[in-house]
Protein backbone atom coordinates (compact mmCIF):
# COMPACT_ATOMS: atom_id res chain seq x y z
CA UNK A 1 0.00 0.00 0.00
CA UNK A 2 2.93 2.28 0.61
CA UNK A 3 4.36 2.19 -2.62
CA UNK A 4 0.79 2.76 -4.01
CA UNK A 5 0.10 5.78 -1.85
CA UNK A 6 3.23 7.39 -3.02
CA UNK A 7 2.78 6.69 -6.80
CA UNK A 8 -0.39 8.69 -6.50
CA UNK A 9 1.35 11.65 -4.74
CA UNK A 10 4.35 11.45 -6.84
CA UNK A 11 2.63 11.54 -9.98
CA UNK A 12 -0.76 13.38 -8.82
CA UNK A 13 -3.36 11.20 -8.40
CA UNK A 14 -3.87 12.41 -4.64
CA UNK A 15 -2.45 14.79 -2.30
CA UNK A 16 -3.44 14.89 1.48
CA UNK A 17 -5.98 17.60 1.74
CA UNK A 18 -4.11 20.93 3.47
CA UNK A 19 -0.98 19.18 3.52
CA UNK A 20 0.85 22.17 4.16
CA UNK A 21 -0.58 23.07 7.28
CA UNK A 22 0.04 19.56 7.86
CA UNK A 23 -2.75 17.93 7.11
CA UNK A 24 -6.89 17.52 7.15
CA UNK A 25 -7.08 14.33 8.76
CA UNK A 26 -9.65 12.12 6.66
CA UNK A 27 -9.82 14.93 3.53
CA UNK A 28 -8.38 14.44 0.07
CA UNK A 29 -7.51 16.32 -2.71
CA UNK A 30 -7.11 14.74 -6.21
CA UNK A 31 -4.81 15.99 -8.42
CA UNK A 32 -4.48 16.64 -12.20
CA UNK A 33 -4.55 12.68 -12.97
CA UNK A 34 -6.73 11.11 -10.11
CA UNK A 35 -9.05 14.02 -11.35
CA UNK A 36 -9.34 13.15 -14.83
CA UNK A 37 -9.65 8.95 -13.19
CA UNK A 38 -12.42 9.92 -10.94
CA UNK A 39 -14.54 11.86 -13.48
CA UNK A 40 -14.12 8.65 -15.77
CA UNK A 41 -15.61 6.51 -12.98
CA UNK A 42 -18.36 8.63 -12.82
CA UNK A 43 -18.88 9.55 -16.05
CA UNK A 44 -19.38 6.00 -16.99
CA UNK A 45 -21.22 5.42 -13.99
CA UNK A 46 -23.87 7.65 -15.18
CA UNK A 47 -23.86 6.32 -18.56
CA UNK A 48 -24.81 3.01 -17.74
CA UNK A 49 -26.98 3.41 -15.25
CA UNK A 50 -28.86 6.61 -16.89
CA UNK A 51 -27.96 7.35 -20.06
CA UNK A 52 -28.03 3.81 -21.83
CA UNK A 53 -31.45 3.16 -19.86
CA UNK A 54 -35.17 4.16 -20.20
CA UNK A 55 -35.74 3.61 -16.43
CA UNK A 56 -33.51 5.64 -14.43
CA UNK A 57 -32.88 9.24 -14.32
CA UNK A 58 -31.04 11.67 -13.11
CA UNK A 59 -30.33 14.39 -10.40
CA UNK A 60 -27.99 16.49 -8.27
CA UNK A 61 -29.23 17.50 -4.72
CA UNK A 62 -28.44 19.91 -1.97
CA UNK A 63 -25.70 19.00 0.20
CA UNK A 64 -26.70 20.98 3.15
CA UNK A 65 -29.87 19.28 4.23
CA UNK A 66 -33.17 20.21 6.34
CA UNK A 67 -33.07 19.17 9.67
CA UNK A 68 -36.47 17.25 9.47
CA UNK A 69 -35.26 15.03 6.69
CA UNK A 70 -32.74 13.52 8.23
CA UNK A 71 -34.77 13.61 11.89
CA UNK A 72 -37.44 11.26 9.82
CA UNK A 73 -34.70 9.04 7.98
CA UNK A 74 -33.15 8.58 11.49
CA UNK A 75 -30.20 9.60 10.83
CA UNK A 76 -30.70 12.29 14.12
CA UNK A 77 -31.59 10.21 16.09
CA UNK A 78 -29.50 6.98 15.19
CA UNK A 79 -26.35 7.60 12.53
CA UNK A 80 -23.86 6.92 14.63
CA UNK A 81 -21.00 4.69 15.30
CA UNK A 82 -19.62 2.69 18.65
CA UNK A 83 -16.49 4.23 19.76
CA UNK A 84 -14.00 3.42 22.34
CA UNK A 85 -11.69 6.02 23.58
CA UNK A 86 -8.17 4.62 24.40
CA UNK A 87 -6.92 5.73 27.74
CA UNK A 88 -3.08 5.48 27.16
CA UNK A 89 -3.10 6.84 24.02
CA UNK A 90 -5.92 9.21 23.83
CA UNK A 91 -6.79 7.60 20.45
CA UNK A 92 -10.27 7.00 19.77
CA UNK A 93 -11.49 4.14 17.04
CA UNK A 94 -14.23 2.54 15.84
CA UNK A 95 -15.61 -0.47 18.42
CA UNK A 96 -15.19 -2.77 15.61
CA UNK A 97 -11.46 -1.47 14.30
CA UNK A 98 -10.56 -2.59 18.29
CA UNK A 99 -9.16 -6.30 17.98
CA UNK A 100 -10.56 -9.18 20.39
CA UNK A 101 -9.59 -8.58 23.96
CA UNK A 102 -8.38 -11.15 25.95
CA UNK A 103 -8.85 -10.65 29.93
CA UNK A 104 -10.12 -7.78 31.77
CA UNK A 105 -8.09 -5.17 32.97
CA UNK A 106 -9.18 -1.88 35.60
CA UNK A 107 -8.11 1.55 34.95
CA UNK A 108 -7.09 3.23 38.34
CA UNK A 109 -6.01 6.66 39.23
CA UNK A 110 -3.37 6.81 41.91
CA UNK A 111 0.13 6.02 42.27
CA UNK A 112 2.17 5.63 45.37
CA UNK A 113 5.14 7.21 46.57
CA UNK A 114 8.38 5.88 47.79
CA UNK A 115 7.41 7.15 51.14
CA UNK A 116 4.12 4.62 50.81
CA UNK A 117 1.53 7.82 50.39
CA UNK A 118 -0.73 7.54 47.44
CA UNK A 119 -0.80 10.32 45.20
CA UNK A 120 -3.46 11.02 42.32
CA UNK A 121 -1.14 12.47 39.87
CA UNK A 122 -0.22 9.96 37.79
CA UNK A 123 -2.34 7.69 36.04
CA UNK A 124 -2.01 3.56 35.76
CA UNK A 125 -3.55 0.67 35.26
CA UNK A 126 -3.04 -2.54 36.16
CA UNK A 127 -4.60 -6.00 34.59
CA UNK A 128 -5.82 -8.39 37.02
CA UNK A 129 -8.61 -9.94 34.72
CA UNK A 130 -10.43 -12.73 36.92
CA UNK A 131 -9.02 -14.91 39.30
CA UNK A 132 -8.39 -17.40 36.53
CA UNK A 133 -7.12 -15.41 33.68
CA UNK A 134 -4.69 -13.10 35.88
CA UNK A 135 -1.67 -15.74 34.72
CA UNK A 136 -2.91 -15.49 31.27
CA UNK A 137 -3.43 -11.82 32.05
CA UNK A 138 0.60 -11.52 33.53
CA UNK A 139 2.09 -13.21 30.61
CA UNK A 140 0.90 -10.54 27.80
CA UNK A 141 1.17 -7.59 30.88
CA UNK A 142 4.73 -7.30 29.08
CA UNK A 143 3.97 -5.18 26.30
CA UNK A 144 1.48 -3.32 28.03
CA UNK A 145 4.40 -2.64 30.93
CA UNK A 146 6.05 -0.80 27.50
CA UNK A 147 3.15 1.62 27.72
CA UNK A 148 2.93 1.95 30.81
CA UNK A 149 6.59 2.95 31.04
CA UNK A 150 6.24 5.81 28.60
CA UNK A 151 3.43 7.05 30.43
CA UNK A 152 6.29 7.23 33.21
CA UNK A 153 5.04 4.34 35.74
CA UNK A 154 7.95 1.61 36.02
CA UNK A 155 7.02 -2.70 35.83
CA UNK A 156 8.48 -2.46 39.39
CA UNK A 157 5.36 0.35 40.80
CA UNK A 158 3.41 -1.89 39.04
CA UNK A 159 3.38 -4.76 40.69
CA UNK A 160 3.91 -3.37 43.60
CA UNK A 161 1.09 -0.67 43.74
CA UNK A 162 -1.10 -3.49 41.51
CA UNK A 163 -1.64 -5.65 44.92
CA UNK A 164 -2.61 -2.05 46.96
CA UNK A 165 -3.99 -0.09 44.30
CA UNK A 166 -8.05 0.18 45.30
CA UNK A 167 -9.33 3.30 43.17
CA UNK A 168 -11.27 0.98 40.41
CA UNK A 169 -13.33 3.92 38.40
CA UNK A 170 -13.94 2.31 35.32
CA UNK A 171 -13.40 -1.09 33.58
CA UNK A 172 -11.83 -1.05 29.94
CA UNK A 173 -10.92 -3.28 27.82
CA UNK A 174 -7.04 -4.44 27.36
CA UNK A 175 -5.72 -5.57 23.94
CA UNK A 176 -2.83 -7.35 24.43
CA UNK A 177 -1.79 -6.83 21.09
CA UNK A 178 -0.30 -3.47 21.30
CA UNK A 179 -1.00 -2.79 25.37
CA UNK A 180 -4.09 0.12 24.75
CA UNK A 181 -6.75 -0.26 27.03
CA UNK A 182 -9.78 1.19 25.67
CA UNK A 183 -13.16 2.02 27.36
CA UNK A 184 -16.40 0.13 27.06
CA UNK A 185 -17.95 1.61 23.66
CA UNK A 186 -20.19 4.71 23.21
CA UNK A 187 -22.60 5.84 20.35
CA UNK A 188 -20.85 8.77 18.30
CA UNK A 189 -23.19 10.19 15.79
CA UNK A 190 -21.65 10.60 12.41
CA UNK A 191 -22.81 13.57 11.07
CA UNK A 192 -21.78 17.12 10.78
CA UNK A 193 -24.01 19.77 12.17
CA UNK A 194 -24.03 23.65 10.99
CA UNK A 195 -26.36 26.87 11.15
CA UNK A 196 -28.37 27.96 8.48
CA UNK A 197 -28.25 31.71 8.50
CA UNK A 198 -27.13 34.93 9.30
CA UNK A 199 -29.11 35.56 12.32
CA UNK A 200 -29.59 31.93 13.19
CA UNK A 201 -30.56 31.99 17.08
CA UNK A 202 -27.98 28.74 18.35
CA UNK A 203 -31.25 27.15 19.84
CA UNK A 204 -33.79 27.72 17.14
CA UNK A 205 -34.20 24.08 15.30
CA UNK A 206 -35.22 25.30 12.35
CA UNK A 207 -31.93 26.97 11.72
CA UNK A 208 -29.95 23.61 12.05
CA UNK A 209 -28.05 21.82 9.25
CA UNK A 210 -26.76 19.14 8.13
CA UNK A 211 -24.00 18.15 6.06
CA UNK A 212 -25.34 15.19 4.24
CA UNK A 213 -23.73 11.44 5.32
CA UNK A 214 -25.56 9.82 2.17
CA UNK A 215 -26.99 11.62 -1.61
CA UNK A 216 -30.08 8.90 -0.74
CA UNK A 217 -32.13 10.91 1.27
CA UNK A 218 -32.51 14.08 -1.10
CA UNK A 219 -34.08 11.19 -3.87
CA UNK A 220 -36.45 10.13 -1.40
CA UNK A 221 -37.39 13.60 -0.48
CA UNK A 222 -38.03 14.47 -4.56
CA UNK A 223 -39.26 11.61 -5.85
CA UNK A 224 -42.84 12.77 -6.16
CA UNK A 225 -41.44 16.01 -7.93
CA UNK A 226 -39.59 13.21 -10.42
CA UNK A 227 -42.32 11.51 -10.55
CA UNK A 228 -44.71 14.21 -11.53
CA UNK A 229 -42.02 16.19 -13.78
CA UNK A 230 -41.22 12.71 -15.79
CA UNK A 231 -43.96 10.86 -16.08
CA UNK A 232 -41.93 7.85 -15.07
CA UNK A 233 -43.96 4.52 -14.73
CA UNK A 234 -43.16 1.61 -12.27
CA UNK A 235 -40.29 0.29 -12.02
CA UNK A 236 -37.87 3.09 -12.20
CA UNK A 237 -35.11 4.62 -10.94
CA UNK A 238 -33.46 7.83 -9.62
CA UNK A 239 -29.42 8.23 -9.42
CA UNK A 240 -27.06 10.86 -7.78
CA UNK A 241 -23.53 10.93 -7.75
CA UNK A 242 -22.47 13.77 -5.26
CA UNK A 243 -20.91 14.67 -2.15
CA UNK A 244 -21.70 13.06 1.46
CA UNK A 245 -19.70 13.74 4.59
CA UNK A 246 -19.34 11.78 8.02
CA UNK A 247 -17.59 12.57 10.77
CA UNK A 248 -15.51 8.91 10.63
CA UNK A 249 -14.15 8.35 13.88
CA UNK A 250 -10.66 7.12 13.14
CA UNK A 251 -10.28 7.73 8.99
CA UNK A 252 -7.68 5.22 7.94
CA UNK A 253 -6.21 3.13 4.42
CA UNK A 254 -6.01 6.25 2.45
CA UNK A 255 -8.80 7.05 0.75
CA UNK A 256 -11.02 4.46 1.84
CA UNK A 257 -12.45 5.76 4.87
CA UNK A 258 -12.78 9.52 4.81
CA UNK A 259 -14.43 12.39 6.22
CA UNK A 260 -15.89 14.02 2.92
CA UNK A 261 -16.35 11.47 0.18
CA UNK A 262 -18.69 11.24 -3.23
CA UNK A 263 -21.23 8.33 -3.40
CA UNK A 264 -22.71 7.05 -6.64
CA UNK A 265 -26.53 5.44 -5.44
CA UNK A 266 -29.60 4.55 -7.26
CA UNK A 267 -33.06 4.43 -5.82
CA UNK A 268 -34.32 1.86 -7.64
CA UNK A 269 -38.75 2.42 -6.87
CA UNK A 270 -40.74 -1.38 -7.34
CA UNK A 271 -43.59 -2.95 -6.53
CA UNK A 272 -43.35 -4.99 -2.87
CA UNK A 273 -43.56 -8.56 -5.04
CA UNK A 274 -40.40 -7.32 -7.32
CA UNK A 275 -38.13 -6.04 -4.71
CA UNK A 276 -36.07 -9.21 -3.74
CA UNK A 277 -36.00 -10.50 -7.79
CA UNK A 278 -34.62 -7.02 -8.60
CA UNK A 279 -32.07 -7.16 -6.08
CA UNK A 280 -30.38 -9.86 -7.42
CA UNK A 281 -30.54 -8.43 -10.66
CA UNK A 282 -28.34 -4.68 -9.60
CA UNK A 283 -26.51 -7.73 -8.17
CA UNK A 284 -25.64 -8.82 -11.79
CA UNK A 285 -25.36 -5.63 -13.30
CA UNK A 286 -23.59 -3.87 -10.34
CA UNK A 287 -20.47 -6.86 -10.96
CA UNK A 288 -20.74 -6.43 -14.74
CA UNK A 289 -20.08 -2.83 -14.04
CA UNK A 290 -16.45 -3.56 -12.03
CA UNK A 291 -16.08 -5.87 -14.49
CA UNK A 292 -15.58 -3.08 -17.15
CA UNK A 293 -13.81 -0.77 -15.59
CA UNK A 294 -11.33 -3.45 -14.40
CA UNK A 295 -11.94 -4.95 -11.39
CA UNK A 296 -12.54 -8.90 -12.22
CA UNK A 297 -15.09 -10.92 -10.45
CA UNK A 298 -12.76 -12.94 -9.04
CA UNK A 299 -11.52 -9.75 -6.97
CA UNK A 300 -15.33 -9.36 -5.50
CA UNK A 301 -16.58 -11.05 -2.85
CA UNK A 302 -20.58 -11.30 -2.05
CA UNK A 303 -21.68 -11.05 1.24
CA UNK A 304 -25.10 -11.76 1.43
CA UNK A 305 -25.53 -10.04 4.92
CA UNK A 306 -27.12 -12.38 7.44
CA UNK A 307 -30.45 -11.79 9.03
CA UNK A 308 -29.75 -9.52 12.22
CA UNK A 309 -26.71 -7.93 10.84
CA UNK A 310 -29.17 -5.86 7.88
CA UNK A 311 -30.65 -2.46 9.01
CA UNK A 312 -33.95 -3.70 10.50
CA UNK A 313 -36.21 -2.96 7.50
CA UNK A 314 -33.92 -4.26 5.10
CA UNK A 315 -34.90 -7.83 3.70
CA UNK A 316 -32.51 -8.56 1.88
CA UNK A 317 -28.42 -6.99 1.47
CA UNK A 318 -25.69 -7.51 -0.39
CA UNK A 319 -21.95 -6.38 0.26
CA UNK A 320 -20.15 -5.89 -2.65
CA UNK A 321 -16.54 -6.72 -1.18
CA UNK A 322 -12.91 -5.79 -2.76
CA UNK A 323 -9.51 -7.18 -1.86
CA UNK A 324 -7.81 -4.49 -1.14
CA UNK A 325 -4.06 -5.13 0.11
CA UNK A 326 -5.04 -3.45 3.48
CA UNK A 327 -7.75 -6.36 3.76
CA UNK A 328 -11.22 -7.40 1.90
CA UNK A 329 -13.09 -4.61 2.13
CA UNK A 330 -16.92 -2.79 1.04
CA UNK A 331 -16.84 -1.13 -1.93
CA UNK A 332 -20.74 -0.70 -2.49
CA UNK A 333 -23.94 -2.21 -0.49
CA UNK A 334 -27.25 -3.31 -2.64
CA UNK A 335 -30.11 -3.47 -0.17
CA UNK A 336 -33.75 -4.31 -0.40
CA UNK A 337 -35.33 -1.61 1.61
CA UNK A 338 -38.73 -2.25 1.35
CA UNK A 339 -41.00 0.80 1.41
CA UNK A 340 -39.09 2.33 4.91
CA UNK A 341 -37.58 5.26 3.22
CA UNK A 342 -40.76 6.68 1.63
CA UNK A 343 -43.34 5.65 4.47
CA UNK A 344 -40.73 7.40 6.70
CA UNK A 345 -40.85 10.50 4.84
CA UNK A 346 -44.88 10.13 4.35
CA UNK A 347 -44.89 10.02 8.08
CA UNK A 348 -42.52 12.85 8.84
CA UNK A 349 -43.88 15.59 5.77
CA UNK A 350 -47.35 14.80 6.32
CA UNK A 351 -47.50 14.78 2.27
CA UNK A 352 -48.37 11.69 0.62
CA UNK A 353 -45.56 9.53 -1.02
CA UNK A 354 -48.12 6.99 -2.91
CA UNK A 355 -47.82 6.23 -6.61
CA UNK A 356 -51.14 5.61 -8.40
CA UNK A 357 -50.65 2.67 -10.60
CA UNK A 358 -53.37 4.03 -13.85
CA UNK A 359 -53.42 0.35 -15.37
CA UNK A 360 -54.40 -1.80 -11.93
CA UNK A 361 -55.89 1.78 -10.49
CA UNK A 362 -53.96 0.87 -6.91
CA UNK A 363 -52.50 3.74 -4.90
CA UNK A 364 -49.17 2.32 -2.67
CA UNK A 365 -46.32 3.41 -1.25
CA UNK A 366 -43.07 1.65 -4.05
CA UNK A 367 -40.82 -0.03 -2.32
CA UNK A 368 -37.09 0.83 -3.33
CA UNK A 369 -33.85 -1.33 -4.07
CA UNK A 370 -30.54 0.49 -3.52
CA UNK A 371 -27.44 0.27 -5.00
CA UNK A 372 -25.14 2.52 -2.77
CA UNK A 373 -21.45 2.55 -4.36
CA UNK A 374 -18.50 4.45 -3.01
CA UNK A 375 -16.36 6.64 -5.88
CA UNK A 376 -13.27 7.43 -3.89
CA UNK A 377 -13.53 3.78 -2.40
CA UNK A 378 -13.66 2.54 -6.24
CA UNK A 379 -11.24 5.07 -7.62
CA UNK A 380 -9.09 3.17 -4.96
CA UNK A 381 -9.49 -0.25 -6.00
CA UNK A 382 -9.06 0.53 -9.40
CA UNK A 383 -5.65 2.10 -8.58
CA UNK A 384 -5.05 -0.48 -6.52
CA UNK A 385 -5.91 -3.31 -9.36
CA UNK A 386 -3.61 -1.15 -11.43
CA UNK A 387 -0.25 -1.00 -9.87
CA UNK A 388 2.07 -3.48 -10.68
CA UNK A 389 5.81 -3.91 -11.00
CA UNK A 390 6.98 -6.06 -13.76
CA UNK A 391 10.75 -7.40 -14.08
CA UNK A 392 11.93 -6.99 -17.21
CA UNK A 393 15.47 -7.35 -16.20
CA UNK A 394 18.46 -9.46 -18.58
CA UNK A 395 21.39 -11.06 -17.94
CA UNK A 396 21.18 -11.03 -14.54
CA UNK A 397 20.50 -7.25 -14.37
CA UNK A 398 17.05 -5.94 -12.68
CA UNK A 399 14.80 -3.62 -14.48
CA UNK A 400 11.61 -3.45 -13.31
CA UNK A 401 9.03 -1.64 -14.63
CA UNK A 402 6.18 0.48 -12.79
CA UNK A 403 2.74 0.35 -14.81
CA UNK A 404 -0.52 1.21 -14.27
CA UNK A 405 -2.39 -1.58 -16.17
CA UNK A 406 -5.64 1.03 -15.84
CA UNK A 407 -8.91 0.03 -18.43
CA UNK A 408 -8.24 2.24 -20.95
CA UNK A 409 -11.75 3.76 -20.29
CA UNK A 410 -10.70 4.76 -16.80
CA UNK A 411 -6.99 5.70 -17.55
CA UNK A 412 -6.68 9.31 -17.21
CA UNK A 413 -4.52 10.31 -19.84
CA UNK A 414 -5.53 7.67 -23.54
CA UNK A 415 -2.60 8.66 -25.01
CA UNK A 416 0.75 10.14 -25.79
CA UNK A 417 1.78 11.66 -28.77
CA UNK A 418 6.17 11.71 -28.94
CA UNK A 419 7.90 12.64 -32.05
CA UNK A 420 11.36 10.21 -32.11
CA UNK A 421 13.32 13.08 -32.36
CA UNK A 422 12.94 16.42 -30.92
CA UNK A 423 15.07 18.02 -33.16
CA UNK A 424 13.04 16.62 -36.30
CA UNK A 425 11.19 19.68 -37.43
CA UNK A 426 8.66 17.77 -39.38
CA UNK A 427 8.15 15.15 -36.77
CA UNK A 428 7.79 17.48 -34.28
CA UNK A 429 4.80 19.52 -36.78
CA UNK A 430 2.95 16.02 -37.55
CA UNK A 431 3.10 15.10 -33.73
CA UNK A 432 1.78 18.01 -32.93
CA UNK A 433 -1.20 18.17 -35.62
CA UNK A 434 -1.96 14.64 -34.11
CA UNK A 435 -2.12 16.17 -30.34
CA UNK A 436 -4.47 18.78 -31.90
CA UNK A 437 -7.00 16.64 -33.55
CA UNK A 438 -6.99 14.10 -30.48
CA UNK A 439 -7.38 17.40 -27.80
CA UNK A 440 -11.70 17.35 -28.56
CA UNK A 441 -12.10 14.14 -27.88
CA UNK A 442 -9.83 12.71 -24.76
CA UNK A 443 -7.08 13.42 -22.56
CA UNK A 444 -3.66 13.55 -24.46
CA UNK A 445 -0.24 14.24 -23.57
CA UNK A 446 2.82 15.26 -25.50
CA UNK A 447 6.30 14.70 -24.66
CA UNK A 448 9.65 15.23 -26.54
CA UNK A 449 11.84 15.30 -23.94
CA UNK A 450 14.31 12.39 -23.33
CA UNK A 451 14.89 9.01 -24.80
CA UNK A 452 11.68 7.62 -26.64
CA UNK A 453 12.02 4.74 -24.04
CA UNK A 454 12.46 6.87 -21.02
CA UNK A 455 8.92 8.68 -22.19
CA UNK A 456 7.57 5.03 -22.80
CA UNK A 457 8.25 4.29 -18.79
CA UNK A 458 6.50 7.49 -17.70
CA UNK A 459 3.46 7.18 -19.64
CA UNK A 460 3.59 3.42 -18.01
CA UNK A 461 3.57 4.71 -14.26
CA UNK A 462 0.60 7.04 -15.16
CA UNK A 463 -1.68 4.17 -17.21
CA UNK A 464 -1.45 5.86 -20.62
CA UNK A 465 -2.84 3.06 -22.78
CA UNK A 466 -0.99 3.75 -25.95
CA UNK A 467 1.54 5.77 -27.10
CA UNK A 468 1.69 7.09 -30.57
CA UNK A 469 5.37 8.07 -31.94
CA UNK A 470 6.28 9.76 -35.08
CA UNK A 471 9.47 8.38 -36.61
CA UNK A 472 11.43 8.42 -39.42
CA UNK A 473 9.12 5.96 -41.19
CA UNK A 474 6.04 8.56 -41.08
CA UNK A 475 8.37 10.59 -42.92
CA UNK A 476 8.78 8.17 -45.54
CA UNK A 477 12.71 8.24 -45.44
CA UNK A 478 12.48 4.61 -45.04
CA UNK A 479 10.30 3.65 -48.12
CA UNK A 480 6.52 4.71 -49.41
CA UNK A 481 5.00 1.63 -47.49
CA UNK A 482 5.28 3.40 -43.73
CA UNK A 483 4.89 6.81 -44.89
CA UNK A 484 2.18 8.69 -43.05
CA UNK A 485 1.69 6.18 -40.61
CA UNK A 486 2.77 6.00 -36.48
CA UNK A 487 4.26 4.04 -34.32
CA UNK A 488 1.29 3.00 -31.87
CA UNK A 489 2.79 1.50 -28.66
CA UNK A 490 0.90 -1.02 -26.19
CA UNK A 491 1.41 -0.31 -22.59
CA UNK A 492 0.63 -3.61 -21.16
CA UNK A 493 2.18 -5.92 -24.17
CA UNK A 494 5.04 -3.27 -25.08
CA UNK A 495 4.04 -4.72 -28.86
CA UNK A 496 3.88 -2.11 -31.67
CA UNK A 497 1.88 -1.84 -34.70
CA UNK A 498 1.29 0.82 -37.16
CA UNK A 499 -1.69 2.81 -38.34
CA UNK A 500 -2.09 5.48 -40.97
CA UNK A 501 -2.22 9.07 -38.78
CA UNK A 502 -5.33 9.57 -40.49
CA UNK A 503 -6.85 6.67 -38.69
CA UNK A 504 -5.81 7.62 -35.57
CA UNK A 505 -8.48 9.18 -34.10
CA UNK A 506 -10.98 6.53 -34.87
CA UNK A 507 -8.50 3.50 -33.41
CA UNK A 508 -8.41 5.05 -30.13
CA UNK A 509 -12.15 6.25 -29.74
CA UNK A 510 -12.79 2.38 -30.36
CA UNK A 511 -10.73 1.56 -27.75
CA UNK A 512 -10.96 3.94 -24.83
CA UNK A 513 -14.98 4.29 -25.03
P1 LIG B 1 -18.77 1.20 6.13
O1 LIG B 1 -19.40 0.01 6.80
O2 LIG B 1 -17.49 0.89 5.42
O3 LIG B 1 -18.68 2.40 7.02
P2 LIG B 1 -21.35 1.76 5.20
O4 LIG B 1 -21.97 0.40 5.15
O5 LIG B 1 -21.66 2.64 6.34
O6 LIG B 1 -19.76 1.64 4.99
P3 LIG B 1 -23.09 2.89 3.28
O7 LIG B 1 -23.78 3.77 4.24
O8 LIG B 1 -23.79 1.67 2.80
O9 LIG B 1 -21.65 2.51 3.85
O10 LIG B 1 -22.60 3.78 2.05
C1 LIG B 1 -22.53 3.28 0.74
C2 LIG B 1 -21.13 3.36 0.19
O11 LIG B 1 -20.56 4.64 0.41
C3 LIG B 1 -20.15 2.39 0.84
O12 LIG B 1 -20.25 1.10 0.28
C4 LIG B 1 -18.83 3.04 0.54
O13 LIG B 1 -18.38 2.69 -0.76
C5 LIG B 1 -19.16 4.52 0.56
N1 LIG B 1 -18.72 5.07 1.86
C6 LIG B 1 -19.38 5.05 3.03
N2 LIG B 1 -18.67 5.64 4.00
C7 LIG B 1 -17.51 6.06 3.42
C8 LIG B 1 -16.36 6.75 3.91
N3 LIG B 1 -16.27 7.16 5.16
N4 LIG B 1 -15.36 7.02 3.03
C9 LIG B 1 -15.44 6.64 1.73
N5 LIG B 1 -16.51 5.98 1.24
C10 LIG B 1 -17.54 5.69 2.06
Amino acid sequence: MEKIVSLCKRRGFIFQSAEIYGGLNGCWDYGPLGAELKRNLKEYWWRCNVQERDDVVGMDGSILTHNSVLVASGHVGGFSDPMCDCLLTKERLRADQVPAQSGTAFWYTGAKSKDGSWSVEKEFAVLVASEEAARDARKTAAKFYVQLAAAGVSAADLELQGERAEAVTDSVRFNPANGSLLTEPREFNLMFKTKIGATSDENDPSAIGWLRPETAQSIFCQYKNILDSSRMKIPFGIAQIGKSFRNEINPRNFTFRSREFEQMEIEYFCRAEDGLKLTDEWLERRLCFYENIGIPREKIHILDVPDGERAFYSKKTYDLEYEFPFGIQELEGIAYRTDYDLGSHQTGSGKSMEYFDEESRERFIPHVVEPSAGCDRTVLAVICEAFDEEELGKDGKSDVRTVMRFHPRMAPIKAAVFPLLKKNEEQVRIAKEIVKELKPWMPVFYDEAGAVGRRYRRQDEVGTPFCITVDFDTLGENGEENKDTVTIRHRDSMEQERVPVKDVLHWLIKRIH
